[in-house]
């Protein structure tokens, strides 16, 4: 294994994470995974798709390369009769991962989610899911992985099971909750408290990722962050989520049947938007910032540069003093074609 404690720790003293996730999003819109089942058949099927985004993020800046295993659990798999090939897929996102992490000195995360199949008033389906966390994280483990992220956690009870599994691997583990109820988990535990309860349970780092967009993301982490003494993480969409939708699963368009989650994009957060976020969640005392469902390398080098740091994309970041308009050259253009620029009508 890389690390058993210390490399997570290290980075996190170090100053603000920046993550980037929403690989399998990311990958549906490039024709890579499927949606419905967004399961990360990709990752055996095209590999070299997974890397590539892999790479991507991690010259835009991320920290954090994250083992494309979300949904790649037994029940997932055996819907897709693809059951046979469960260790192999697992076993193959850490090694994509770990190959692109070391092009640039990332940490390699393994990640569990919400598996949809535990039922708090079941005590049989926890141990369904024990069972496919603990063959994930085991094949993760023996791969090499830093620490573990377990994700978009409904149910406080499933994210207690994802901590203990990774603690039994002897494993830190970035536990976030889903938000997708106005104020509580599905098993009915206020957010702030759930995290509270994550950290006494010895997460590393507890927070919220998915679902809310930065605006209805912040003032929630605001609190969890005055509450908890662990570190914290905020991994929002890239959506403009408001008061009366604050989760991208609540927008709603005219003459759109249904927005989420293929018609989203007239929601999107531009880069700047995505740099404010990260600069005000850093301002809160938010130690893991980062972007998930709906991310574009974009986004990840927006949010790195507004954070002061210069990464290899920042090559390329924009420079629109070269632009023929909209630069420094534009006075050297005919009015007329100035005009018809900006014309509104
Ligand atoms: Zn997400």
């Amino acid at each position: 294994m890389t690390g058993t404690g210390g490399a997570l720790a290290d980075r996190l003293a170090q100053g603000t994470v920046l993550g980037a996730e929403g690989y399998v999003f990311e990958l549906e819109r490039r024709g890579y995974v499927k949606a419905g089942a967004y399961v990360p058949e990709a990752v055996v099927d095209f590999p070299d798709a997974v890397t590539e985004l892999h790479r991507e993020f991690l010259r835009a800046g991320a920290d954090v390369m994250v083992a494309l295993t979300y949904y790649a659990h037994r029940g997932k798999l055996r819907q897709l009769g693809r059951e046979s090939e469960l260790e192999a897929m697992n076993r193959q996102a850490v090694r994509l991962a770990r190959q692109v992490a070391a092009e640039g000195g990332a940490l390699v995360a393994g990640n569990v989610c919400n598996t949809w199949a535990y039922d708090p008033h079941d005590p049989a389906s926890a141990d369904v899911v024990r069972a496919m966390y603990a063959e994930q994280l085991g094949w993760a483990a023996d791969e090499g992985i830093d620490f573990v992220i377990a994700e978009t956690n409904d149910y406080l009870g499933e994210a207690l099971i994802g901590l203990e599994v990774s603690q039994e691997l002897g494993l830190p583990a970035m536990v976030t909750l889903a938000t997708t109820g106005p104020a509580k988990t599905w098993d009915g535990y206020d957010y702030v408290e759930a995290c509270k309860i994550l950290a006494d349970h010895g997460a590393a780092v507890v927070g919220l990722n998915c679902d809310r967009g930065p605006a209805t993301m912040l003032p929630l982490i605001a609190r969890i962050r005055e509450q908890v003494g662990c570190a914290v993480a905020a991994q929002p969409v890239p959506y403009r989520t408001t008061e009366d939708s604050p989760t991208m699963e609540s927008l709603r368009a005219e003459g759109v049947n249904r927005v989420f989650p293929l018609a989203l994009d007239p929601f999107s957060c531009t880069r700047f938007e995505m740099a404010d976020f990260a600069v005000a969640a850093r301002d809160l005392g938010v130690n893991y910032v980062g972007i998930c469902c709906g991310a574009g390398p974009h986004h990840v080098r927006a949010m790195a540069e507004a954070l002061g740091r210069t990464v290899p994309a920042s090559r390329y970041s924009p420079s629109m003093d070269l632009h023929p308009v909209l630069g420094t050259a534009a006075s050297r253009q005919d009015r007329a074609v100035l005009d018809a620029w900006n014309a509104t009508r």
